[in-house]
């Protein structure tokens, strides 16, 4: 059976704390392929057009053979929601062990999310420590534990792991943020994203 990963965000625009994750995932449980699902609609959220943050994508992880960016959001009308993400995926990828990648931050709404006792079983979670409030990597430990007792108290038996990346405070909101005011974002995303951003003049209103 192939072990695939599944990095699902909104990546508005992609930055180089989300490469760092995939490339960490990628080695840490050895899945064959990190398949990055880039959200059409996604619940709660104002985005810079869906083609512009599929091709930042795009050229962002064009190196990487191991890495795919995958349409399956595109193709299904509404707002996104992760499991029938996976259901779809399920469907072009049988036979596989599913894990899913998420930053800390979105791993503590899970209870919350739609359908999310049902998704929560059906693959494993990687979990990329985040700075929320000056977290430490302990601290990381404890607030995902909390995640698993609360979810086990509700009869909901979840697979986790915590990523080794170091704590990293970069954000897409803080680029959009930087561009706005018009300071530098080189070196927080890949070049040719940097490129692009420039060349369509995004997030600068
Ligand atoms: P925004 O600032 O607009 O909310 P974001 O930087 O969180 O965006 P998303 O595309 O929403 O980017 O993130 C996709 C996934 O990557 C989410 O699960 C998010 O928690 C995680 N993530 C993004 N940046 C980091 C980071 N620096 N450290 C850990 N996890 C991260």
């Amino acid at each position: 059976m192939q072990q695939l990963a599944i990095f699902g965000g909104t990546f508005d625009p992609i930055h180089w704390g989300h490469l760092l994750i995939a490339e960490t995932a990628l080695h840490q449980v050895s899945v064959k392929q990190i398949i990055w699902v880039p959200s059409l609609n996604p619940p709660h959220k104002q985005t810079a057009s869906f083609e512009h943050r599929l091709e930042m994508l795009k050229q962002a992880t064009k190196d990487n053979p191991a890495f795919t960016v995958s349409l399956i959001e595109a193709n299904r009308p509404g707002t996104s929601y992760a499991i029938n993400t996976l259901i779809d995926l399920c469907a072009v990828y049988p036979n596989t062990r599913w894990y899913w990648i998420v930053g800390l931050d979105a791993f503590q709404t899970l209870p919350r999310w739609y359908r999310g006792h049902e998704l929560a079983q059906m693959c494993d979670w990687l979990i990329a420590p985040r700075l929320l409030g000056g977290e430490t990597i302990a601290q990381s430990e404890l607030i995902c534990k909390q995640v698993e007792q609360h979810l086990a108290n509700q009869s909901v038996i979840i697979r986790w792991q915590l990523l080794h990346i170091p704590l990293v405070g970069v954000s897409s909101s803080l680029i959009r943020q930087l561009i706005h005011v018009r300071q530098s974002i080189r070196y927080l995303v890949a070049e040719p994203v940097r490129l692009y951003i420039a060349a369509h003049n995004l997030y600068s209103k």
